[in-house]
């Protein structure tokens, strides 16, 4: 696993750890864990052929990574009962959104995002 991969990994732990911090005192534990589970969204790589590509843009390829199922993510996010789990899905997909803009560029990343790539 390259060095961008692992830091990576590491950013989708810690922001949402620091956004429980900032914004969810003093329960922030609990808002942090609901965030973790939202990692379970990557599930869906268990549908792609190799399950891991390291080169491969997540968003705009996996199901739950496309436009549609982020629109969901950002109801979620607004809904109060559904908040931090709305909320973690969206940190996870900007966190994904900025490892493909540094891979490919901001506008192959906004591409795929829309489809038109
Ligand atoms: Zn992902």
């Amino acid at each position: 696993m390259s060095l961008a991969a692992v830091l990576h990994l590491i950013l989708h732990i810690l922001v949402p750890g620091l956004v429980a911090r900032i914004f969810f005192l003093p329960d922030w534990r609990r808002a942090w864990t609901i965030m973790l589970i939202t990692m379970l969204v990557d599930a869906d790589h268990l549908l792609a052929s190799p399950i891991y590509d390291p080169d491969r843009c997540s968003i705009g390829f996996h199901p739950l990574h496309t436009l549609p199922a982020i629109a969901v993510y950002a109801y979620l996010a607004v809904l109060p009962r559904t908040r931090l789990i709305g909320l973690g899905l969206m940190l996870h997909m900007v966190l994904d959104f900025s490892d493909c803009a540094v891979q490919r560029g901001f506008a192959d990343a906004l591409s795929r995002l829309l489809g038109t790539g």
